[in-house]
């Protein structure tokens, strides 16, 4: 069975066990969610242990480390999996300082978070609008690697996610920005909290379009 019947045949099991209650359906489908989550983190934590174990030091300092805390799993190939051969361990900050030079912001995320791609927001207080995204358009180029997109609130911890198809239709050209590599701008307008506005762009479009959303905000479980 491909991944993808995997996903399907889980997802209809779902809606069955739910039998259209909506609470239901929520529980089993976070249950299920979380639990895999957990699968993938006890995995990590497992590689972890072994090369700590191994008194391996930071792969991109080379210095020892001095604490568990705040060491981070790096993948050596970004297109595999966590496996004892494609892990090294990094200092946080090496780990950060590693990836900005690759110069992909959204590739450390990518190696939390299969498939979901995170944009971050800081709140903006003196604006008309509250939180602000920018897409670049090398960035929707991409969007098929992704299964999710989830715009972030820094300062809340709010997340909503949206599939990279739903975004497509509002990103066309004559939305586009005179900003640096002509992004699209999204944000969250005072006054529409409860959607993501996509700016009027420099085209003969002139009007913000809306796309509903919902904002979530759990503690991650450990
Ligand atoms: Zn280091």
């Amino acid at each position: 069975m491909k991944p993808e019947e995997i996903l399907e045949q889980t997802r209809k099991l779902i809606v069955e066990h739910a039998d259209g209650d909506t609470d239901k359906w929520w529980y089993a489908n976070r249950y299920v969610f979380a639990r895999l989550g957990l699968d993938e983190r006890k995995t990590k934590t497992g590689i972890k242990r072994e090369l700590f174990d191994a008194n391996k030091p930071c792969h991109y300092c080379e210095k020892p480390f001095e604490t568990r805390r705040n060491v981070h799993l790096h993948r050596l190939d970004q297109t595999k999996g966590y496996s004892k051969n494609n892990c090294v361990l990094m200092h946080a900050e090496c780990h950060q300082q590693c990836h900005a030079e690759s110069k992909m912001e959204e590739s450390s995320v990518l190696e939390e978070k299969e498939a979901v791609l995170v944009k971050r927001s800081r709140r903006y207080d003196d604006m008309p609008f509250l939180y602000w995204w920018d897409i670049s358009p090398s960035l929707a180029n991409s969007w098929d690697r992704f299964d999710m997109v989830e715009f972030l609130k820094k300062d809340s911890g709010e997340r909503c996610v949206v599939p990279p198809a739903a975004l497509k239709g509002f990103l066309t050209p004559d939305r586009q920005t005179a900003r640096k590599a002509k992004s699209w701008g999204v944000k969250v307008l005072k006054d529409h909290q409860d959607e993501l506005a996509f700016e009027p762009g420099t085209g003969k479009a002139g009007k913000y379009l809306f796309l509903p959303v919902i904002w979530i905000n759990e503690q991650e479980e450990d």
